[in-house]
């Protein structure tokens, strides 16, 4: 039972409520039932104790009847008795009772209970008993007259006077005087037992008679019955001596002998309470309650009834209620558990599904009762079939993963295994390693790193630039970000040799697809002093330590390759001791190391590093001077050379006096041939020979000297600019045959601060390869810009300006946007400017050169081809360019006629013309020339013959007449 609760929701939920509504219940009656039962036995005893008190009132208006009557009488009779007149007349007593018999008669039928009322003379007084005693016992409203007593009655000495106490108690009491219930025998002999209130007369203590009313004690006892006193209760009457008047059992009986548990204490409380309750034991053990009322008279009404029998109502409704709590047990129990079941069976069927999925069925079936509920348990039923659903899903899921799983791990416990052989070789590794992020902040390095770099903090994290600059010394030291690349480190430390330290980087992707650098250092101290030592012996001379040839022609070319600028001019100088042979033989051979020595000493302290020196033969030296800018100062070098060297030479206290040549080779200007250079040198230093004793010679001076004039003003160049040395000229290009200017062609001038004025055919080549012509290009663009904007004012201007382009100005990118901007700038049409170039400049097309080129033929620039005829140009160019003008070169038109019969101007005009091209025809310089080209045809000339470059305001004064027409002869 006990397990089948444990494992019953609902049972338990029955248990609990079930406990809960009977402890309810429980306490609710049994706090009812002792308050009502309390309260009911104090009601129970009020009630019977006001019943005393009732009935006691009811028996006192009896009581104080009677003795009203028996006070009125004794008024009356004593009022009008003279006492005198009772020895004196006779026949008193009879007249006055004569006179009193209506006034008693009328008391005796009006008084409800009594019914009597009498007088009884005190027969002493004359001798005769006389009385009247009225009674109306059968209630007719007429009371009857009694016979007289007979004297007798008074005189008869009865020992007992029991019956006569109504005559004696008043007497001797001389109080009204309560008799004892007697017998009464009336003249037909039947008789009745009566109670009497009575009351003596005295008169000057002469006692006159006695007056009186009686009751039936029957009537009493009457009276008495009508009290209920619950079943077995009684009610009894107690006179004031405490004797019984009446009582079922005990009549005629002093309390005092009544022998009860606290039954004396109803004769204690009398004295002190007019009403009360008392309990008492009966013989029988049964405890009783007694409810008393004293009466007017010191008697006592007293109801007495068992105390079971007063609680019994108290009693009977706590037993309804226990009835009650009885029928109900079985209603809350059968309430508790249906209740409970109701509440738990969703539940149950809750638990059913959920079991169900427990053990793998993962679509229970839903019961009705949980499927149509709209509350939670409605909600969670569908929440777990769901559950079920998701559940199946995943455990198929997890089930495949879980193989899957298996394998990855046996994987990675593979990977792990060969991940930590690869990290402990890691760590054991002679070598350097490390790992890096892309920026080359280290993540992982091994002990052989910190070994080899001698750093002492912990690398991760750090920049390995910023380890190896601290390390290096060198602050400048940069690592490349490329896939891979070699480093040299080399660490010097003041007190301890150098060491070489060789870093391999190789960049790798990761698996986010972010680079990484691995990096192996390498110490590479002991194979580069090893290489080094090796090197050293094969490259240099031992006695002097200076490079040999094949060392210093590598140096030589190392240097060349990494050189700064590809302008820069270096020369070679092969220097020759003079009849080194002959010292050798005269002094011996250690004077000649000695002197070459010393030689070679003097050499390296005027180089001081910054050139390269070597010992080609055994008495021949090699100086490569890396970087000169003119003439005169290879001039100056050799001379402080010569001087320093010839120096006589101290050998065991002896001078020794040499003399030298010299032979120089300018690089590139003699040769950019390195090997050629070398052997210029060495046949400049032959030839040397003839021209004297120290003496330096140079391979060609004609050659070098133009160089250096070439190299001096290219560097001049690049500050004309800035210096405001250009300015333009224009020579007019006239129209034929009326010679009315067309247009003009700007041409630059330079004008030199030392060397006047420079034509652009020396200097233009020179800023095409110095890297200037761009900048001047764009200069004369702007130039012309300005001045065609002071014309458009003037209006004595050329209408069309026709502009040089060097071949490389199309290079640059943004050349024709930048053309553009220029001409937007100063407001000039396009359609205004005719853009000279080669024909060269069709051929080498480059994309670029080309793009910029229709650029500005699609902006409405006019491409004219200058010197036309001298290069290798293609018809197919012409038209494919749209060219707009060729200009015939000058060299065609230069001899016409002497010496030239003109056939390739004319060429060229017919076949310009078929092609739908004008012409210009430049260099006209006599008026055969004018004429020719007027007779065939040509468009446009240009030429000293009309005019010579003019500046500006030359241009602007030119005389009108001549810009209008100029007559042909
Ligand atoms: P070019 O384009 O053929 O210019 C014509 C040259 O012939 C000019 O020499 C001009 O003064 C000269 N000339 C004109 N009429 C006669 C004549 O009747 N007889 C003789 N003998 N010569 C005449 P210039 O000014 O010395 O220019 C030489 C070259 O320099 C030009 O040849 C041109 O290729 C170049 N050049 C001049 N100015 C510029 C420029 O601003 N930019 C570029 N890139 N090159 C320029
Ligand atoms: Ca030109
Ligand atoms: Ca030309």
């Amino acid at each position: 039972m006990l397990t089948l609760i444990k494992s019953r929701l609902h049972l338990k939920f029955a248990l609990v409520l079930f406990a809960l509504l009977i402890t309810f219940t429980g306490c609710t009656t049994f706090l009812l039932y002792q308050k009502s039962v309390k309260a009911l036995q104090v009601e129970s005893l009020t009630r019977l104790e006001e019943t005393a008190r009732a009935w006691g009132n009811e028996i006192n208006i009896e009581i104080s009847n009677t003795m009203q009557i028996t006070e009125m009488l004794s008024f009356f009779i004593s009022k009008d008795f003279d006492l005198s007149q009772v020895k004196r007349q006779v026949g008193y007593i009879d007249s006055l009772l004569q006179e009193l018999d209506p006034f008693i008669r009328g008391i005796a039928k009006d008084f409800s209970m009594a019914k009597t009322a009498y007088i009884y003379y005190n027969w002493e007084l004359d001798g005769v008993a006389h009385d009247i005693y009225y009674v109306d016992f059968d209630n007719n409203g007429d009371a009857t007259r009694q016979e007289e007593l007979p004297i007798t009655y008074f005189t008869e000495d009865k020992p007992d006077r029991g019956d006569k106490k109504w005559w004696y108690g008043p007497i001797e009491t001389k109080k009204g005087f309560w008799s004892p219930p007697y017998k009464w025998t009336f003249d037909d002999g039947s008789y009745t037992q009566f109670m009497s209130y009575t009351k003596a007369i005295f008169i000057e203590n002469q006692l006159i008679g006695v007056v009186g009313t009686d009751f039936k004690y029957s009537n009493l006892i009457a009276l008495l019955d009508k009290i209920k006193v619950y079943d077995s209760g009684f009610p009894f009457l107690l006179d004031a001596n405490q004797i019984l008047l009446i009582h079922p059992t005990l009549e005629g009986r002093s309390i005092d002998s009544i022998d009860l548990e606290n039954f004396d204490r109803l004769k204690s409380k009398l004295s002190r309470e007019p009403s009360g309750i008392i309990q008492y034991r009966e013989t029988d053990g049964q405890t009783w309650l007694i409810a008393y009322s004293q009466l007017s008279n010191n008697w006592t009404l007293g109801l007495s009834a068992p105390l079971s029998e007063i609680t019994q109502s108290a009693r009977s409704m706590a037993l309804w209620a226990f009835i009650l709590v009885g029928i109900f047990f079985p209603i809350i129990i059968i309430a508790s558990y249906y209740t409970a079941k109701s509440l738990i069976s969703p539940v149950h069927d809750l638990t059913d599904m959920v079991q169900l999925i427990g053990i793998g069925n993962y679509s229970p079936p839903i019961t009705p009762r949980i499927l149509h509920r709209q509350d939670e348990l409605g909600t969670l039923g569908v929440a777990i079939i769901k559950m079920g659903v998701n559940l199946k899903e995943n455990i198929q899921s997890i089930t495949e993963n879980a193989v899957q799983l298996e394998l990855e791990i046996s994987e990675k416990r593979k990977a792990t295994d060969s991940f930590n052989l690869v990290y402990e070789a890691f760590v054991a590794a002679q070598n350097g390693m490390i790992i890096t992020d892309a920026n080359l902040c280290i993540l992982h390095s091994n002990p052989s790193f910190l070994n080899l770099t001698e750093f002492t903090t912990e690398p991760a994290g750090l920049s390995l630039e910023s380890i190896l600059q601290l390390i290096c010394g060198d602050e400048t030291l940069i690592l490349p970000r490329s896939a891979f690349y070699h480093q040299k480190i080399i660490i010097t430390h003041e007190d301890s040799p150098k060491r070489y330290l060789w870093l391999i980087m190789t960049r790798i992707e990761n698996k986010d697809g972010q680079y990484q650098y691995i990096g192996v250092l390498e110490d590479q101290t002991e194979t580069i002093h090893q290489a080094q030592s090796l090197e050293y012996f094969r490259d240099h001379d031992v006695s002097t330590g200076l490079m040999n040839k094949t060392a210093a022609i590598h140096e030589i070319r190392t240097y060349l390759k990494t050189k700064e600028s590809t302008s820069e001019i270096s020369a070679i100088l092969a220097i020759n001791i003079d009849d080194f042979r002959r010292i050798n033989e005269a002094m011996g051979y250690d004077c000649g190391d000695a002197v070459i020595i010393e030689i070679s000493k003097r050499l390296k302290d005027l180089l001081q590093n910054d050139h390269i020196l070597a010992r080609t033969a055994g008495d021949e030296f090699l100086v490569f001077l890396k970087s000169i800018n003119t003439l005169q100062e290879i001039e100056t070098f050799g001379q402080h050379l010569i001087q320093r060297i010839t120096q006589p030479i101290h050998w065991r206290s002896r001078e020794i006096f040499i003399t030298l040549r010299g032979g120089l080779s300018i690089y590139p200007f003699d040769t950019d041939d390195l090997d050629a250079l070398f052997n210029n040198a060495i046949t400049a230093l032959i030839s040397a020979k003839s021209a004297g004793k120290n003496t330096l010679h140079y391979y060609s001076q004609g050659i070098a000297e133009e160089a250096f004039e070439k190299y001096e003003l290219s560097n001049q160049l690049r500050v004309a600019l800035e210096q405001n040395e250009f300015f333009l000229v224009y020579q007019p290009i006239v129209a034929l045959p009326n010679q009315e200017i067309w247009g003009a062609e700007a041409l630059i001038r330079w004008q030199h601060p030392t060397k006047g004025l420079i034509s652009p055919d020396q200097f233009i080549p020179l800023a095409e390869s110095g890297g200037t012509i761009d900048a001047i290009g764009l200069w004369v663009i702007k130039t012309v810009c300005r001045q065609l904007a002071l014309w458009k004012t003037s209006g004595d201007g050329p209408n069309h300006i026709s502009i040089n382009l060097s071949t490389l100005q199309l290079n640059s990118h943004d050349f024709s946007e930048q053309v553009a901007q220029i001409l937007n700038t100063h407001d000039i049409p396009f359609d205004q400017i005719n853009i000279e170039i080669t024909e060269s400049a069709l051929i080498l097309q480059n994309s670029v050169a080309s793009e910029n080129l229709a650029n500005l033929k699609s902006m409405g620039f006019k491409i004219h081809i200058d010197d036309f005829g001298t290069g290798f140009s293609s018809l197919s160019y012409l038209r494919d360019y749209h060219i707009d003008v060729l200009k015939i070169d000058r060299s065609f038109i230069r001899d016409i006629p002497q010496l030239d019969s003109g056939d390739i101007a004319r060429l060229i005009i017919d076949l310009s013309k078929s092609l739908g091209i004008e012409v210009i025809a430049e260099g006209v310089e006599t008026e055969e020339q004018l004429n020719f080209l007027i007779l065939h045809g040509c468009h446009y000339m240009q030429g000293y013959y009309y005019s010579r470059p003019l500046s500006p305001e030359d241009f602007s004064a030119l005389d009108t007449s001549k810009k209008t027409k100029k007559d042909v002869t």
